[in-house]
């Protein structure tokens, strides 16, 4: 069986940037790109918030960038998908693709997470143009025009609040008759404005030649008074949750009640040793390119540092 001394999973900003220092740590990682090669920011288009790029960078270039660093350095990334992680022995043993195993002495588990989709076919149609799941990365682009944002939890009335202060007007598309959202975000989104809250309403389409140009909406669907309801946006943000990337992992380390993989203290060490968990897959807080990338550099230094001490 190959052997490894470093080992990574997953090739979005934390999995790139833990493969730079591994392998200038002379710890030759081989890096499993996985079902997503560039990971979750290859949805968005350019990326205006990464520190170093003035203009900007199309998310595309800026992940291939990172993947060409981590060559130059000696990283082997190989495209494969991670079957099965037997993480209670040592060395761990990683399955790839079912068939090919691989043991390594410590494995970076920087899987990310997905955003969770409504699952219309009309998202799949305006993926890019229009649809998206990430104010923060897409919100610059609907400078004073009228978006919708899906949901009613914390995420949405983060999402919803910022975008309030790009948008002209943003409507907040929530299922239920109240916010599930905490306390104070509740507030906040009262105090906006610019914010309207569609309670009782559903999704069941999107329209427009060019790209998002309304919602098509049921209000208290199968009611006595149900009704269609019509908004005219030129921005759809889905905030209905995230899913982690962490099910393969479940048996051998903790997850919140999320799924998100619990960390000590703030680092990416799990309760297994030799075993680190960079970005989005153990972070429900900020889930950033430059916060995964940053925990993607500490697993690396972890990971060194465990070798060395062993
Ligand atoms: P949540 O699971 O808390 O909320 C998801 C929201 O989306 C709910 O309003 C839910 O509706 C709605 N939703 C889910 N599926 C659908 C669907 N198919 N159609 C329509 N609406 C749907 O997810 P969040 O991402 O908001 O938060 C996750 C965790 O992260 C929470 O614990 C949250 O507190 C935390 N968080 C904390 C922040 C902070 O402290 N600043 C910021 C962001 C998140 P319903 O209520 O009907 O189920």
């Amino acid at each position: 069986m190959e052997h490894t001394k470093c080992l990574i999973i997953g090739s979005g900003p934390a999995g790139f940037t833990a493969a730079i220092y591994a392998s200038r740590a002379n710890l030759s990682p081989i890096l499993i790109e996985g079902m997503q090669p560039g990971g979750q920011l290859t949805t968005t288009t350019i990326v205006e918030n990464f520190p170093g790029f003035i203009d900007g960078i199309d998310s595309n270039t800026l992940m291939d960038n990172m993947r060409q660093q981590a060559a130059r350095f000696g990283a082997d990334i190989r495209w494969g998908i991670v079957t099965e992680a037997k993480l209670d022995c040592s060395p761990k043993i990683i399955t790839i693709d079912g068939t090919t195993q691989i043991s390594a002495d410590t494995v970076i588990i920087a899987t990310g997470a997905a955003a969770k989709y409504l699952g219309l076919p009309d998202e799949k149609k305006y993926a890019g143009q229009g649809v998206s799941a990430c104010a923060t990365c897409d919100g610059f682009f609907y400078r004073n025009k009228t978006v919708a944002v899906v949901g009613g939890g914390d995420t949405a009335c983060e999402e919803a609040l910022y975008l309030a202060n790009i948008c002209k007007k943003v409507y907040m598309i929530v299922r239920k008759n109240y916010l599930r959202a905490s306390k104070i975000m509740v507030e906040r989104v009262n105090a906006s404005e610019k914010i309207e809250i569609l309670f009782e309403h559903n999704t069941v389409g999107l329209t427009g030649e060019n790209g998002v140009e309304g919602a098509n909406l049921v209000f208290r669907k199968g009611e006595a008074d149900e009704k269609q309801v019509h908004i005219d946006i030129d921005g759809f943000f889905l905030a209905i949750g995230h899913k982690p990337n962490s099910d393969l992992f479940k048996d051998y380390l903790d997850l919140d009640e999320n799924g998100y993989i619990k960390t000590i203290d703030g680092t990416p060490l799990t309760k297994v040793e030799g075993v680190f968990a960079a970005g989005d897959v153990a972070d429900p807080r900020y889930r950033q390119a430059i916060s995964a990338a940053g925990s993607g550099c500490k697993a690396a230094l972890e990971a060194e540092k465990y070798l060395m001490a062993k």
